[in-house]
């Protein structure tokens, strides 16, 4: 048993590691990222935002990463009553499965989400029937417990150009599709940060070579756009943003270096999935290709993991990424 678990967590199906991210990570202007716990260690954060003794939390993971949060807020010296917000960028479940819970649990709390995920979240019945067909039930239960609707009236919609006061440290909300039309980015002028959710990819923090890190798209199913992810990602840069904070995990910085390696890679995943289109096992084609062009990035961005270790820390996000193309190819005029 981990000892730093904190009492009512669960504990991830994967032990941490010597490479895994540390369990709370603290940056400046009050910002931490606390491992949501869920599937290993490392690959969903929960951002806290502490501002003059109230918290805000962007995104949730799942009904069982709220012990974990309770935990790092006692030690901030903070109680349930302090977090004023919950945002959540998106309503898929590894952002979003938790926001009822999370909102039981913080009595004071508003829910901000995006105009398009605002009545999944006041009646979750639908989202949970997608993840069961995906998933089945017994295994939907054992990644993402209970989920609870949350009452209409605590609900804030975000549509593009919201502002919002967070106890008088000002956020922007931005309309980012590409990986989900119900993605909303923040921007915080503070830290001249963004909160990306999954809109700036995927940056694990194994992969990180002497303070650089290597990103990467994520194109899951079913809104998977690559026109509006090259847009999404330009108008982040717009702003000149010093750090990102992705879900999948933590800050980053080196933005400019970033943005150029994801614009390569979301062309790079549309063309593998065009020239694969009508193969034989075109799953499995997709799957082996897609991982073969992240395994050569990665290890030319000079990683010295393993082969085996790299493909490990991979699999869940290759094994998406080629189901979305797909589910993107399938769609009528798309992919041609
Ligand atoms: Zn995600």
């Amino acid at each position: 048993m981990d000892k730093h678990l904190p009492a009512g967590a669960k504990a991830p199906a994967v032990p941490r590691s010597p490479l895994s991210p540390p369990r709370v990570t603290d940056y400046d202007n009050g910002i931490s990222a606390i491992d949501a716990d869920y599937l290993r260690p490392g690959l969903a954060a929960i951002h806290l935002i502490v501002e003059g003794g109230k918290a805000a939390l962007v995104d949730t993971g799942t009904s069982s990463s709220v012990a974990g949060v309770m935990e790092v807020l006692r030690i901030k010296d903070l109680d349930a009553g302090d977090v004023a917000y919950v945002f959540v960028t998106h309503i898929h479940l590894d952002h979003a499965g938790g926001a009822g819970e999370f909102m039981h649990r913080f009595p004071h709390a508003k829910l901000v989400v995006h105009p398009r995920g605002a009545r999944h979240m006041a009646d979750p019945a639908r989202l949970v029937a997608s993840a069961t067909t995906v998933y089945g039930e017994a295994e939907f239960k054992r990644m993402y417990g209970v989920i609870r609707p949350v009452e209409a009236n605590r609900i804030i919609e975000a549509p593009d150009g919201f502002n919002l006061d967070f106890n008088g440290r000002p956020l922007l909300f931005l309309d980012t599709p590409g990986h989900a039309r119900h993605h909303y980015c923040i921007f915080d002028r503070q830290s001249q940060s963004f909160f990306t959710g999954d809109t700036f990819g995927l940056s694990y923090r194994e992969f990180d070579v002497e303070g650089m890190e290597f990103v990467f798209p994520t194109t899951t199913p079913v809104q998977f756009d690559p026109a509006a992810a090259h847009t999404s990602l330009d108008r982040i840069m717009s702003y000149d943003p010093a750090y990102a904070f992705l879900t999948h995990y933590g800050r980053i910085s080196h933005l400019p270096h970033h943005a150029v390696e994801m614009h390569d890679l979301i062309d790079a995943h549309v063309a593998i999935a065009r020239r694969l289109r009508n193969v034989p096992e075109r799953h499995t084609a997709l799957t082996e290709e897609l991982g073969e062009l992240l395994l050569q990035r990665i290890i030319a961005h000079g990683c010295k993991l393993t082969q085996e270790e790299i493909r490990n820390l991979l699999s869940l996000d290759v094994g998406l990424n080629a189901q979305g193309l797909e589910h993107w190819l399938d769609q009528a005029s798309e992919g041609r």
